[in-house]
């Protein structure tokens, strides 16, 4: 463990090390959820206004929510009606989860994607890159599915970035990580040595990945 001194410390040069082309890079957000519950239903007011954003079919995040939430419910003009008492926030958790599933190009991180059918296999083609993936449904079938690094973790890296100190910077899931004595194009295994809200630090590591 590091102490607080060298903490601080790693938290001043990851503030350095961000490079500009991550830093103006703006996260993708949807509107803020609008939802009441009115006696034992719960009415998400600006649906439609999060299907427009997400460019997804309104039923088919309908259908998603209804399944994770288990929880009869229905399309009403722009609202989502649920037949249930729902958390607002556990609601906005799904929506979060169907965007990280069916929207979000896992390379380039933007939701300019389309949903794809061939054969039985659902595949999420990204407009702005031109990446590939098999949208894997059981993942967002899992009740918890932690998007969190620890301290310790190792995962495979490509680095994508080289900051201002010229260690190398890639993302994975929602995290920068940074790590020192690698080259944009690189990619490694990395043991994640520390973590400061959203930027981690690493080191290469020849171990297999944890996760
Ligand atoms: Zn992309």
């Amino acid at each position: 463990m590091a102490s607080d001194d060298d903490y601080l410390a790693l938290l001043d040069r990851a503030k350095d090390e961000l490079p500009e082309t991550i830093e103006n890079h703006e996260r993708f957000t949807l509107p803020e959820l609008d939802i009441i519950q009115e006696g034992k239903i719960t009415i998400f007011r600006n649906f439609i206004d999060v299907t427009d954003k997400l460019r997804r079919d309104p039923q088919h995040v309908l259908q998603f929510l209804l399944k994770e939430l288990g929880t009869p419910g229905s399309l009403e003009g722009r609202r989502a009606v649920f037949k249930a008492k729902i958390n607002p926030q556990n609601i906005n958790d799904k929506i979060q989860n169907y965007t990280e599933t069916y929207v979000i190009c896992s390379e380039c991180g933007l939701p300019d994607t389309k949903m794809v059918k061939e054969d039985r296999t659902l595949i999420l083609e990204c407009e702005a890159c031109g990446a590939r993936r098999s949208i894997n449904v059981r993942k967002a079938a899992r009740v918890d599915s932690p998007n969190h690094l620890r301290e310790g973790d190792i995962i495979e890296l490509t680095i994508t970035n080289v900051g201002r100190k010229g260690d190398g910077v890639g993302k994975l899931m929602d995290y920068l990580i940074i790590v020192p004595g690698t080259a944009k194009g690189n990619t490694i295994h990395v043991k994640i040595t520390n973590i400061s809200a959203k930027t981690a630090f690493g080191m290469v590591t020849t171990e297999p990945t944890t996760r």
